[in-house]
């Protein structure tokens, strides 16, 4: 039963982690943001709340900080 639960577990995981999740994406440097990043925060300017997948698909890159 533990098992079971552990592998229910990582089904859940391995599913979130391909749903949408929004970033904030730096459209001037192209550099990829989580929203509790400082940088994501600071930035207002060049800065969109965007999909990741969709980041990405804009040549974006994670940032080195908060690994986007
Ligand atoms: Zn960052």
């Amino acid at each position: 039963m533990k098992k079971l639960f552990s592998i229910l577990l990582l089904l859940v995981m391995s599913a979130s982690s391909v749903l949408a999740e929004t970033v904030m994406f730096n459209t001037k440097t192209g550099k990829i943001h989580k929203l509790t990043c400082p940088s994501a925060k600071s930035c207002t300017v060049n800065c969109i709340k965007i999909d990741k997948k969709e980041a990405k698909a804009r040549g974006g890159v994670p940032c080195k900080k908060c690994g986007g």
